[in-house]
């Protein structure tokens, strides 16, 4: 069977290491991308999941490799394709939200374009020899090396809409965004960020493939915790599509991180977060499955550049006029104090002190 093209033939009922070459004249000289293909012994859809787009979230990339390592061939209908790092330059430099080549946020140039620059061709090759041989796709991401988030899932909404193709592909979407299993779905209708192209999730769609985007850990470290949400949320997916059966045990997520304090953090922040949901109504300790649907995405900024001192935690519920944080000089004067535009929920903040003049702070979540 050939589920993927530029993967040759998949032998069902066996896991498969690929080492590919992305075609794009300016990709010519990567090393080739490592990806993974579990093909199923009985027939089922082709699911693509990816992490990378961004290079510092760990915990995505590590939740890739993981599936690889622990999806059952024999146990699983239809294909899942894995590919744990797709912008390479950027990991292999620890550069942050961009690619280092040519500094474009690869995940605000989709669906690319096989003329443009590097990160266009990179997310070209990932559309056109992936995403569309796909019958699903979930993109994982995290907070990168300076962000920390409260985990959530983002997708297109219907609203809006023109067509009922399209309303079919973001109601399914919608479907696989709510099985992932996060606290937090975040449903949105146009780009947060004006940009030359769309986010993977959005192009993905635009192609008549429901997807989704996960975001899960941050900060540059290794969040076992995070790994296994995005884990597991694969895994819901994939039972969702009818690739596992309904009840049917997932093989445990082995983890080789050693306990950390990090991780303690996180833990700690996360049920922070669970408690701020019960808190709010938005979520019952009982049902901890149950998403809390988002539906705008409002993101905040400084005018100023200096010292960054947030007032808030991802998860935190702000308000509307609240004062969520300040910026200083390096006199310690404060230069600018942040409000919060809107009632919502912390879904990431910059966590890294330095802030550039007009630099991205946080992003609010409003239901
Ligand atoms: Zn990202």
């Amino acid at each position: 069977m050939k589920a993927i093209p530029i993967l040759g033939e998949l032998t069902p009922g066996t896991t498969q290491r690929h080492l590919i070459k992305l075609p794009g004249d300016a990709l010519t000289n990567d090393e080739p991308r490592s990806v993974i293909s579990v093909a199923g012994t009985k027939h089922g859809p082709v699911l693509f999941v990816n992490a990378g787009v961004h290079g510092g979230e760990y915990p995505a990339v590590e939740a890739v490799i993981r599936l690889g390592k622990t999806l059952d061939p024999k146990k699983i209908s239809g294909t899942v394709i894995l590919m744990p790092v797709l912008n390479l330059p950027a990991f292999r430099t620890r550069t942050p939200f961009l690619c280092p080549i040519d500094n474009v946020n690869p995940n605000r140039v989709f669906p690319g374009d096989p003329g443009g620059s590097y990160s266009e061709q990179m997310t070209h090759a990932l559309i056109n020899d992936f995403v569309i041989h796909a019958d699903a796709y979930i993109d994982l991401h995290g907070g990168d090396i300076p962000e920390a988030l409260v985990p959530f899932v983002i997708c297109r909404s219907e609203a809006g809409l023109a067509n009922s193709k399209a309303r079919d592909v973001a109601a399914r979407s919608k479907e696989m965004a709510l099985a992932f299993g996060l606290p937090y779905v975040l449903m949105v209708s146009k780009p947060v960020q004006p940009a030359k192209g769309l986010s993977s999730y959005a192009a993905a769609a635009e192609k008549g493939i429901p997807s989704i985007l996960a975001e899960a850990g941050g900060v540059g470290q290794m969040q076992e915790e995070a790994v296994e949400l995005l884990v597991n949320g694969v895994v819901n997916v994939m039972r969702h599509l009818g690739m596992i059966e309904a009840g049917a045990e997932s093989a445990p997520a082995k983890s080789q991180i050693p306990d950390s304090k990090s991780q303690t953090n996180s833990k700690s922040k996360a049920k922070k977060a669970a408690r701020r949901a019960v808190a709010t109504g938005k979520a019952s300790a009982a049902d901890a499955a149950a998403s809390t649907v988002l539906t705008k995405f409002e993101w905040v900024y400084t005018k100023r550049a200096g010292m960054w001192y947030p007032k808030v935690a991802p998860g935190d519920v702000v308000s509307d006029s609240e004062e969520i944080g300040t910026v200083g000089d390096l006199f310690g004067d404060t230069l600018e104090k942040i409000i919060s535009p809107v009632n919502g929920v912390i879904l990431f903040l910059t966590i890294n002190p330095s802030v550039l003049e007009n630099g991205l702070l946080m992003g609010i979540g409003v239901e």
